[in-house]
């Protein structure tokens, strides 16, 4: 059966790649109706953030990667959270010190610190000579030591990646990488080995950074007498063609993406693309046609250019076809954010912004028109609005029709956009106006503002009548003056 995992350290955060990682790994487990493991890859303790487990769960969560096991889910193979696992690394690191592929390495900071500033460009071995007894003394000494993997000096591996193909690796350029620290806990180079193996991992979907360390991996796979998993190693996305997408650059996180208003969907569906080719010319996918389509094959071996302008496209796509409820329920932080004192029918308001709407955090822009013109105003009612040169009207126009404009709202039923509409044309006939001159006016009078998500008759549904027409008197009250 496919086993996958996904295997991201607590940062704090899941970077956009983290996510098109798991999101392959995924995918690729679902496909074969095969599960999608969750492990906590948190042995650098230095590293370690409050809290930042829960974030990556959560972000999985949004984002429909729902794994089959790890951690708060369980599996059999569990605990799925590595500085839990401490005993059985050092169990197979005691393995590989007794068939001679490890060794203690006593060597103190200063000293490699001098071994590298004479030039040496990895570790030279110096600890694999000493003698059984020896290391036996000085541990029992209480000198602090290292755990690290004995690399032959000569000869090469060669490996097959899924994506980049045959990997050939001289030995001479390989270090002997430390697997157990001086704390006792593991380092990636060894936990990620004995954890893919544990857990029964067969297709290994990681960052392209892990292509020229694997042959490393490989020795140990053997050394245990393990089969070695499939690897697929992914490149990573880009912001340019020179940089990698980094979270320290600004948005890089998807919870960047959501605060900015992306649905988590669309993210998926769009981050899917960047590295994956579905081979017909289809964008817009769901999660089930994603798992239908998606194929190692199908992946890029160049990097791929994030593009925020294209998410924004797809984004509005689902926007404009996710149900009102769900629409409105998105929307909602945003209103509490940038429409608190509007006192309007928000429901209504949604309404009139689905369609209007890339992202959710374009909410603030549109509704520019609340805070322009309201009770608490910020800024002060703009009468050059009224100068429309299409419809050639001006304040005195405005001022010559401000008081059937207002008797128009008094007796308008708000919820009935036409019989609105109605009386408008009816007073540009009276007042042998064209119907555009009396919209334009009115419009502007109800929200001072240039652009608004509907016309004059949707202004007031939106406001009710009360607030709809004080805003109309304020407005009278000031062209008077
Ligand atoms: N913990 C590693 C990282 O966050 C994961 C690498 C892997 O998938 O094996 O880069």
């Amino acid at each position: 059966m496919v086993r996958t995992r996904f295997a991201p350290s607590p940062t704090g955060y899941l970077h956009i790649g983290g996510l098109r990682t798991a999101l392959y790994a995924y995918l690729f487990a679902k496909k074969h109706g095969g599960k999608f493991i969750l492990r906590i890859e948190d042995t650098d303790q230095n590293r370690e953030v409050a809290g930042a487990v829960d974030v990556i769960i959560q972000a999985l969560d949004k984002a429909g990667l729902h794994y089959d096991e790890g951690p708060g889910v369980g599996g059999d193979c569990g605990p799925y959270i590595q500085s839990q696992r401490k005993d059985i690394y050092l169990k197979y690191a005691r393995q590989l010190l007794e068939s001679g592929d490890a060794y203690c390495c006593f060597c103190t900071k200063e000293r490699l610190e001098d071994m590298h500033k004479s030039g040496a460009t990895k570790y030279d071995k110096r600890c694999l000579a000493l003698s059984a007894q020896e290391v036996q003394d000085r541990i029992a000494r209480g000198e602090p030591y290292v755990i690290r993997q004995n690399i032959p000096s000569v000869g090469s591996s060669t490996y097959h990646d899924e994506v980049f193909g045959d990997i050939t690796v001289d030995y001479k350029d390989l270090e002997d990488n430390i697997l157990i620290k001086s704390d006792g806990m593991p380092t990636y180079n060894f936990a990620n080995v004995i954890d893919d193996h544990l857990m029964g991992i067969t297709h290994c979907i990681r960052g392209v950074e892990y292509l020229m360390s694997t042959p490393k991996y490989n020795l140990l796979y053997d050394a245990l007498g393990w089969e070695r998993p499939v690897y697929v190693h992914l490149q990573p996305i880009m912001r340019d063609a020179t940089h990698k997408l980094s979270k320290r650059d600004g948005d890089a996180g998807f919870e960047d993406f959501l605060n900015k208003g992306f649905l988590p969907h669309a993210i998926v569906n769009y981050i899917a693309l960047l590295g994956w080719n579905p081979k017909d010319n289809r964008e817009k996918l769901s999660m089930s046609e994603l798992t239908e389509l998606f194929s190692i094959d199908g992946l890029q071996k160049s990097s791929s250019i994030f593009d925020e302008t294209k998410m924004r496209w797809l984004n509005s796509l689902y926007i404009k076809e996710i149900a009102a409820a769900e629409f409105h329920s998105a929307a909602m932080p945003f209103y509490e954010k940038y429409c608190a004192d509007a006192n309007v029918d928000l429901e209504y308001l949604s309404e009139l912004l689905q369609p209007r709407v890339e992202i959710l955090s374009d909410i603030k822009d549109k509704t520019e028109f609340l805070r322009a013109f309201d009770d608490g105003a910020q800024t002060p009612f703009d009468f050059s609005l009224f100068e429309n040169k299409k419809w050639k009207t001006d304040a005195a126009l405005a001022k010559s029709i401000i008081d059937e404009c207002i008797e128009i709202t008094e007796n308008a039923e708000v919820d009935d956009l036409e019989s609105v509409n109605a009386a408008l044309n009816a007073l540009a006939e009276k007042k042998s106006l064209k119907k555009g001159q009396v919209l334009w006016v009115y419009r502007i009078a109800l929200t001072g503002a240039a652009a608004t998500p509907g016309g004059g008759a949707e202004m007031v549904k939106l406001f009710g009548k009360e607030k709809a027409v004080a805003r109309l008197r304020k407005v009278k009250t000031i062209l008077d003056s």
